[in-house]
């Protein structure tokens, strides 16, 4: 069987550089825990490779009283991951006794500052993304009086307050709901101001797959299963009607995704080169399963 990778697939930058931040800290700090604010990235495994390196998810609630860290931190590393945080987090975390080691991507804190310029100067701060999302509610935390919309409906609802509107995008919003959404905030206040903050690592692994496609029978992605951007990959692996399978292991592999002559490999933004590999070895050399998962 052909295996042939996208040109653009695995971890994007900001993630790679959170990594690397953490263990080099877990190198430095010894037999001394060293902590992340959650789970550094959406990878199952990486973050189980971060644990047996000594580096620990820490949950919100186990800063709760009774939890693990409520008691204080005594001066542990806090890794703040790439989605960053709202500032009350990290003063919260320096109450603890927690020495921050700030992880938080380039491009989100660019956002964070655009957000708190925007907000100091009377703007009303519009954030077009996912609610739920850290790295919306991050931002959010830099700009109080702001909303968030998940899309056009939404955006019609916002009320200035009497403030000029300012839109700032989660960097991981597909670019068509953003579109909608700033099509009716441009619509509804003339004086709308943008700020271009999407980030390019999750459209460039999505056109390098659409490349891919057209050169493959059948497509795997490589990816933790509560990474949006790996179901992104898997969903538009299907949308150009490859037969497609997302799987977080090489033992994953389902025995359909053998029966071809030709299969694409394309990976999530979290996803460990180690992992990447281990599939494409394993569909090479044709060593058919284990359990099989994902959607035909
Ligand atoms: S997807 Fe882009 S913004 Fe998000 S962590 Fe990666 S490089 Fe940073």
């Amino acid at each position: 069987m052909r295996v042939k990778r996208a040109e653009v697939l695995g971890r994007c930058v900001g993630v790679r550089r959170a990594v690397e931040l953490a263990l080099g800290t877990a190198l430095r700090e010894g037999d001394r825990r060293v902590y992340t604010l959650g789970p550094l990235i959406h990878n199952p495994q990486a973050v189980a490779e971060l644990e047996a390196a000594g580096v620990h998810a820490l949950s919100e609630a186990e800063l709760e009283p009774g939890g693990l860290a409520a008691g204080g931190l005594d001066g542990a590393a806090v890794v703040i991951r790439a989605h960053g945080v709202p500032p009350a987090m990290r003063e919260r975390l320096a109450a603890l006794g927690a020495r921050i080691v700030d992880a938080t991507c380039p491009r989100v804190l660019a956002s964070q500052r655009r957000a708190a310029d925007y907000a100091a100067r009377g703007w009303k701060v519009v954030i077009a993304g996912d609610e739920g999302h850290g790295e919306v509610a991050g931002i959010a935390g830099y700009a109080p009086g702001s909303v968030v919309v998940g899309g056009p409906g939404e955006a019609e609802a916002v009320d200035p307050e009497g403030r000029p509107v300012a839109l700032i995008a989660q960097t991981t919003i597909k670019k068509e709901e953003y579109e909608a959404i700033r099509a009716v905030l441009a619509r509804r206040f003339p004086g709308l101001e943008t700020v271009d903050s999407i980030c390019p690592c999750t459209e460039d692994r999505l056109a390098a797959l659409a490349r891919l496609a057209a050169e493959v029978e059948a497509i795997v992605i490589v990816g933790g299963r509560n990474s949006a951007n790996t179901a992104r990959l898997l969903a538009t692996a299907l949308e150009l009607g490859k037969p497609a399978w997302l799987v977080e292991t090489a033992e994953e592999l389902p025995e359909a995704a053998f029966g071809y002559g030709s299969v694409g490999l394309s990976a999530g933004a979290s996803t460990p080169e180690r992992l990447i590999a281990e599939v494409e070895d394993r569909l090479a050399r044709g060593l058919t399963p284990g359990a099989a998962a994902g959607v035909d």
